[in-house]
């Protein structure tokens, strides 16, 4: 027999987990027959009534499977414990708020069953509702990550896909802590199909990223996926060492045929101000590295569980 995991992690979603399991049910007649379902909620710490829901409906249905965070561990953690806890043939991740329109899951799995791909993975053609502000950032963020990372990632691609076994087996074996699901996706490869969609406002709640968050999401996404960045501050730092060369000749080509080679103090303060906050920025992003490395090297689990209604050994 055939299974589908829907995996949704769940932060605050109270409002929706509801209306998101009405809407897996009505799509359930437009699947085959003998495909057997089974829904992972990650609740991911929510302080909401958002587990009692879904543990109401886990005593309802028994293909209801949750798993709870001990706190908020974050989307990309709450993705990975629903990826481990799945045990389906095909996954899909979906969001709990209804931006992920569960109406494209049977053709998604009607594309994904005919053995062409292995991911049908979604982006959205349009910002709509999304203030403009954001929208232009998020535009710069992929122009930024696709030149820098050998990684391609699509402008507008939703972590809300559709894989075979295979590829979620892959993208387990990829035990890194800081996760950028966009770019581990495109990393582990296979054959893909896009499906565009328009975009949907949440059906309820609020979204969960602030700005400083995204920000921070678009600086693991640059730094796990490039070495750019070390390299742009090397290239910068041999530059500069050239150009002081350049300089030293002039002092002394100055010093030589027109005597005092000492004219203000001013240019050489502003020289001191640009070379050591140059210094700074490279150091920074040296450091921004060296993090990442200090984290995975402590080793920690990259979530905690407090309950869950799935056998032991599945995590
Ligand atoms: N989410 C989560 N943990 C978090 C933040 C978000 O599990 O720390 C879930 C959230 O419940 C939702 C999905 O991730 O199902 C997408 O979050 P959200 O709608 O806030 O993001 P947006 O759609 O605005 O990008
Ligand atoms: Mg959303």
């Amino acid at each position: 027999m055939t299974t589908l995991s829907i995996v949704t992690p769940c932060f605050n979603e109270g409002e929706n987990i509801e209306r998101f399991f009405q809407e897996i049910c009505s799509i359930k007649e437009q699947l085959p027959e003998e495909l057997q379902l089974e829904l992972v909620y990650v609740d991911d710490g929510s302080s909401d009534d958002t587990y009692e829901r879904i543990y109401a409906l886990s005593k309802k249905a028994t293909y209801v499977k949750y798993v709870r965070f001990s706190r908020n561990f974050g989307k990309e953690a709450a993705m990975l414990a629903g990826l481990e806890a799945a045990t389906g043939d095909y996954i899909v991740i979906i969001d709990a708020d209804l931006q992920d329109p569960p109406s494209k899951i049977p053709e998604m799995y009607r594309l994904i069953s005919t053995g062409k791909y292995d991911r049908i993975a979604t982006k959205r053609i349009d910002r709509k509702g999304e203030p403009i502000i954001r929208s232009f950032f998020a535009k710069m963020f992929y122009k930024l990550i696709n030149k820098l990372s050998d990684v391609k990632i699509v402008d507008g691609a939703r972590d809300f896909s559709m894989m075979t076994r295979r590829m979620v087996n892959s993208i387990l074996s990829m035990r890194e802590r800081s996760r950028f699901t966009k770019g581990i996706f495109e990393w582990a490869g296979y054959r893909t199909y896009w499906l565009a969609f328009n975009n949907h406002e949440r059906a309820g709640g609020t979204t969960k990223w602030s700005f400083a968050k995204l920000f921070s999401y678009s600086i693991e996404g640059i730094v796990s996926f490039s070495n750019m960045p070390l390299i742009i501050s090397s290239v910068i730092g041999v530059v500069l060492f050239l150009f002081s060369f350049f300089l030293i000749a002039l002092v002394i080509i100055k010093k030589i045929f027109f005597g005092d080679p000492v004219d203000g103090w001013s240019s050489l303060v502003c020289i001191i101000l640009f070379v050591s906050g140059l210094q700074q920025m490279c150091i920074g992003v040296l450091g921004s590295y060296l993090s990442r490395v200090f984290v995975e090297a402590k080793q920690r689990p990259m979530y905690i569980i407090m309950d869950s209604n799935i056998e032991q050994e599945n995590h």
